[in-house]
């Protein structure tokens, strides 16, 4: 605000009220009630009185940050694959997802109804998995690019047959590119009478993506996303080229986890989905994410199916919290639920902290330039 009470004033920077209005009073400035508008003038003076320091102390607060992982991560298991699906409106997304997912269930002994928790996991014949992001391709970029870490490994750009490379086909490739996320093309729709699978391959050369049969190294798949031909082995080129790039993860130590999405279920209370980076999470474990913590009181899989364990690459949906986390944030093991709180409290205080002298700074703003 560029003007404030002196109720806010006291709420801005954490002093009793009565205490603020005695400070003001003993300034010469008289007995000012609780919604006396103060000027900027005023309040920069009162706030110098309670010598409010403009830069943010040295923090000693607990505080809990993603573990220091070596170059050489040869020695951790392999995980699978995370894919996020990107491509124009139109050219299939949504029904690669649905036909993918459905492939999944046919291959699990449960057979379990799909629970949307913005992933799931495709399991091949061979035993090898790979999980897919559902939630929209630009949101699990610009969380990963914020954060500067890896949500998804590969890009799996869908390109309509019967259409061609459009502007959110190009959006999508120049995303992967900046993130440094390889491609792989499914030229989908290929069912249809006026597919030009060629034409496709040739129109992404002007987007320097080079597909394989065109001398490049871009996979490329033709598929059918609504007859189901060729996602067995799009899934498979997915898999082949986890290999390559030789995906790794602890099982063990503390467990990382991005939070996929969250929500507040009747009966369910709040629940989170997670993507476990590394660790493996199990029911019990206490996690930190953003200003919130959850000691995991139950996970469940994309199929509904109550799990113990979560591993690297895996989704799972988690209730437990105390409050929402955000989609995009790191959640972070603790050993204990007293320490969750400790940095929660931590956070929250510096998060507290920052607002009020971003307040004052501006009510500072305003006061030079009404000068
Ligand atoms: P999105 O906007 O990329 O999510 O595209 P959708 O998955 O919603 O698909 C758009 C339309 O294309 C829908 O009517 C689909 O049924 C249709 N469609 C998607 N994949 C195929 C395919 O492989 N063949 C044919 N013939 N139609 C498809
Ligand atoms: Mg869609």
């Amino acid at each position: 605000p560029d003007a404030v009470t002196v109720s806010g004033l006291a709420d801005l920077i954490h002093v009793r009220l009565d205490h603020l209005q005695r400070v003001i009073t003993n300034m010469g400035m008289g007995e000012l009630h609780h919604d006396y508008m103060l000027t900027p003038e005023d309040t920069t003076a009162i706030v110098l009185e309670f010598d409010i320091n403009p830069i943010i102390t040295e923090d000693k607060g607990k505080d809990v940050q993603p573990r220091d992982l070596p170059d050489d991560m040869s020695e951790f298991p392999l995980r699978p694959p995370v894919v996020t699906i990107m491509g124009h409106v139109d050219h299939g997304k949504t029904t690669l997802l649905d036909t993918l997912r459905k492939s999944s269930i046919v291959d699990s002994e449960a057979g379990g109804i799909t629970q949307h928790i913005g992933a799931f996991a495709v399991t091949l014949p061979s035993g090898q998995r790979a999980t897919f992001l559902d939630t929209p391709g630009h949101a699990a970029f610009s969380n990963m690019r914020s954060r500067g870490a890896h949500m998804t490994d590969l890009v799996v750009l869908v390109v309509s047959a019967d259409d061609g490379v459009m502007p959110q086909t190009a959006e999508a490739i120049e995303h992967a590119r900046s993130a440094d996320v390889p491609i792989i093309v499914a030229i989908n729709k290929c069912d249809k009478p006026g597919a030009n699978p060629q034409k496709i391959r040739e129109g992404l050369l002007k987007y320097g993506v080079q597909v394989e049969d065109m001398g490049g190294d871009v996979q490329v798949v033709e598929i059918s996303a609504l007859k189901g031909t060729g996602i067995e082995l799009l899934v498979e080129n997915i898999v082949l080229l986890a290999e390559v790039l030789d995906l790794r993860a602890p099982t063990d130590g503390p467990v990382e986890a991005a939070i996929i999405e969250s929500q507040s279920e009747k009966g369910r209370g709040l629940s989170a989905s997670l993507l476990i980076q590394n660790g493996s999470l199990s029911v019990g474990d206490i996690i930190v994410a953003g200003q919130s913590y959850c000691r995991i009181r139950s996970m469940t899989n994309d199929l509904g199916k109550a799990v113990k364990i979560a591993e690297p690459g895996t989704p799972v949906s988690a209730t437990g919290w105390k409050d929402l986390p955000e989609a995009g944030q790191t959640a972070i093991q603790v050993e204990s639920e007293s320490l969750a709180k400790e940095i929660i409290e931590n956070r929250i205080g510096k998060a507290k902290q920052a607002e009020t002298l971003k307040q004052i700074q501006a009510i500072n703003a305003k006061r030079l330039v009404s000068h």
